[in-house]
């Protein structure tokens, strides 16, 4: 038996109606708020993520599908999206449209991990940017679109934790500070903290190890090293946000692992995957674009991990995708066949889904298939019942059956089903 790649996943039906349904809803919303799709290809050359992600990232350090093609050029499969929408802001000139630009995305990333819940090596993220703003106004649009999309999936628990990371310049001095006030417990530090500390130090912030935790809790957070500009910008975010009933939880210690991002970061937490387990990152990252050969183009975004997104989402939303009730359409012999499918046809265009039953089953294994699939009614078509015009539809939830004129068919179908019957 050939296997799956480790780390990739099958999603199957009727999963991939969540898939599917959070997708719409996506769509809906952030294409309401001006973020139409861009689709981006799935390959891109290696040095794209070496120049933005930066070279001292767990991504670009270890976590990259990176390979030659046959001509020999350095391909990689993207681990994120963000990278992406800027190569093609530049390539594209979409500076040239009116600014700012709103675009999104959906599809699938690669990263080569341990594999854990939550954690895969093929996994999906929805991400939205806004490029050509830098008024925090754009900050406030990008998560209020963030709050309505998953308020929209009946989420009412989610946590937004925000930080302010300063630019460029405030982190260089925070680095310089941190490094000097967790030089004389340096060997305490994990071995990854140890490889951070040259690499990329404020990933230390971010350690899961408990030790360099309590290590870091003592230091100086970022916060006491922004610029009065940047903080200006961030506070001006939370208080929009406060205004709009939208609550976030400042974290001074949070810090993201890509190294584009300056000024406002922030992550979605959920209570029940807990801290270490995080639904969305984002952040602005005005130097991006820039960085890349484009010219100065400011930008904010956010990348939301959907398996981690499917796999919390709330009971009543699953139930509400799920549970579509089914029309059964069980054809008794071979003039009924093409009546069954052509019946079909008629009650999908109203909104039905239906299963017919086309291998040539009996009345009796008929039924039994009915209820297997979960069906509410089947319509029977018997030859018989054909010849005098009607059909025969059983309600397999109250257990009644009734027999039905074919040019009635379809109304009686829409009753039963939508509950609108008065018997
Ligand atoms: P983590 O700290 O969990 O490794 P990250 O900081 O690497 O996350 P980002 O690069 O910010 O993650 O990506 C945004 C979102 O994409 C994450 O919040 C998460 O929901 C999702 N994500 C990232 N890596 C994976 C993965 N290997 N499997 C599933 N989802 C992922
Ligand atoms: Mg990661």
């Amino acid at each position: 038996m050939i296997r799956r790649v480790k780390g990739t996943r099958d999603i199957l039906p009727p999963d991939s109606l969540l898939w599917q349904k959070v997708e719409a809803i996506a769509n809906e919303i952030f294409s309401g708020f001006g973020y139409d799709e861009i689709r981006l290809p799935a390959l891109e050359p290696t040095e794209l993520f070496v120049r933005s992600v930066g070279e001292g990232t767990d991504i670009v350090a270890k976590e990259m599908y990176t390979f030659e093609d046959r001509k020999g050029r350095s391909l990689t499969l993207r681990p994120e999206g963000t990278a992406s929408v800027a190569r093609a802001f530049i390539e594209n000139g979409l500076g040239q449209r009116p600014q700012p630009v709103r675009l999104s995305y959906i599809g699938p990333m690669w990263r080569y991990e341990r594999m854990q819940r939550g954690r895969y090596r093929q996994f999906a993220q929805i991400g939205i940017e806004i490029l050509g703003a830098y008024s925090p106004t754009a900050d406030v649009e990008v998560l209020l679109a963030l709050h309505t999309f998953l308020a929209a999936l009946g989420f009412d628990d989610l946590v937004i934790a925000l930080n302010n990371l300063g630019d460029p310049e405030d982190r260089v001095r925070f680095i310089t500070e941190l490094k000097n006030e967790l030089a004389v417990h340096k060997d305490e530090l994990c071995g990854d903290c140890q490889r951070r500390w040259d690499t990329n130090p404020l990933r230390i912030l971010d350690c899961k190890v408990a030790r360099c935790g309590e290590l870091v809790a003592e230091t100086s957070p970022i916060t006491a090293f922004v610029s009065e500009d940047a903080k200006q910008h961030v506070d001006r975010v939370t208080e929009s946000l406060e205004t709009l009933g939208i609550t976030v939880e400042r974290n001074p210690r949070l810090v993201r692992g890509l190294d584009y991002y300056l000024r406002t970061v922030f992550e979605i937490i959920s209570p029940e995957l807990g801290k270490n387990t995080v639904i969305c990152g984002g952040g602005r990252y005005d130097r991006l674009i820039s960085d890349l050969g484009g010219k100065a183009v400011p930008g904010i975004g956010f990348a939301i991990g959907e398996d981690r997104l499917i796999d919390v989402l709330p009971q009543s939303f699953k139930e509400s995708v799920l549970d579509r009730k089914i029309v059964a359409i069980l054809p008794l012999g071979d003039t009924a066949v093409a009546a069954g499918l052509g019946l079909a046809r008629v009650l999908i265009h109203r909104g039905f889904k239906c299963r017919t039953e086309v291998t040539g089953r009996s009345l009796k294994a008929g039924l039994k298939w009915a209820q297997k699939n979960k069906a509410s009614v089947v319509i029977i078509l018997g030859e018989q019942e054909m010849q005098q015009g009607e059909a025969i539809v059983r309600d397999l939830e109250r257990g009644q059956q009734e027999s039905v004129k074919l040019e009635n068919l379809n109304a009686r179908i829409s009753e039963i089903m939508t509950g609108t019957e008065t018997v």
